[in-house]
């Protein structure tokens, strides 16, 4: 509800970003914006695109070629046509063929988040984001793909990977209202996949992770389960990622 949608315009040069802070502060010394909203705004313009500008002419070429996972399973077809069950997924997919659009969420915590813990191979999700968004251009499109929602880069851009499960996408939406899965069921056919592929993410990449300060705590979690349950976590995962690819 609360996004521009200016990327675009901004990108192919209509807009400049100084414009837009200036008329950001313009209308906050006008009295018809507040300053937490006009604070957030100009930091997304100052703070975030003008960083990953930054990093793109820092650490390119090499940057695009980063892999610190060693991620390498290929893209669900789903990204392309929208045909999952999961009903977030479905429904970004959706809206950005329609829209060439999807708001930040969106792109960060479902298609990126799930790209990450199902271990997609960056190339492709590059790839895909490059092209389906009218404001995708390599050089703000490869740092918020590859160092934001793949932590390709091993943390360079950002201090932790942007994993979550299913509670999360819960709490920021409504998708979950009417999906296949159960957000609140953890393991077995039902239950939400990004419960499972969570943990198993986090699990899977222990030698990567376990050191992340932000992060790292989660393993005491992690520890703290049951073998059952752990196996549990590996088997829906394997059976899931399996029927992905096949
Ligand atoms: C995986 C992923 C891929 C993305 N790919 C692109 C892309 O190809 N092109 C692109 O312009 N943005 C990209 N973004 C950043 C952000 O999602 C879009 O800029 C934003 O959704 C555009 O919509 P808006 O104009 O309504 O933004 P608002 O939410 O209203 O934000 C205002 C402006 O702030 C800037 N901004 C905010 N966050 C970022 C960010 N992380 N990086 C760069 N600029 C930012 C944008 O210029 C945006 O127009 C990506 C984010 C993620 C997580
Ligand atoms: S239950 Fe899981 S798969 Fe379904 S909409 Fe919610 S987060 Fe997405």
């Amino acid at each position: 509800m609360y996004h521009a949608h200016i990327s675009f315009y901004l990108n192919c040069g209509l807009l400049t970003p100084l414009e837009c802070v200036k008329g950001a502060e313009y209308a906050y010394h006008q009295g018809s914006a507040p300053l937490n909203a006009v604070e957030g705004f100009i930091r997304q313009i100052i703070g975030w695109r003008e960083y990953v500008r930054g990093i793109y002419w820092l650490k390119m070429p090499s940057y695009a070629s980063e892999n610190f996972f060693k991620a390498d399973r290929k893209l669900p077809g789903f990204y392309w046509t929208g045909e999952t069950d999961m009903n977030c997924l479905r429904q970004c997919v959706s809206e950005t063929k329609q829209n060439a659009y999807a708001h930040h969420i969106q792109r960060l915590m479902v298609l990126g988040n799930f790209a990450l813990i199902a271990g997609i191979d960056p190339k492709d999700v590059n790839e895909w984001f490059l092209i389906v968004y009218a404001d995708a251009y390599e050089w703000v499109e490869l740092p918020n793909v590859s160092g934001m929602i793949l932590f390709a880069d091993g943390g360079y851009l950002a201090s932790k990977p942007y994993a979550a499960g299913g509670s999360y996408i819960n709490k920021m939406s409504n998708y979950c209202q009417n999906c296949r899965y159960k957000v609140k069921e953890k393991n077995g056919a039902d239950a939400c996949p990004f419960n499972y592929l969570y943990w198993d993410f986090l699990a899977r990449n222990r030698d990567e992770l376990s050191q992340n300060h932000r992060i790292g705590m989660m393993y005491k979690t992690y520890d703290r389960m049951s073998e059952d349950k752990k196996l549990a976590i590996s088997n829906d995962s394997k059976i899931f990622l399996d029927r992905l690819e096949s």
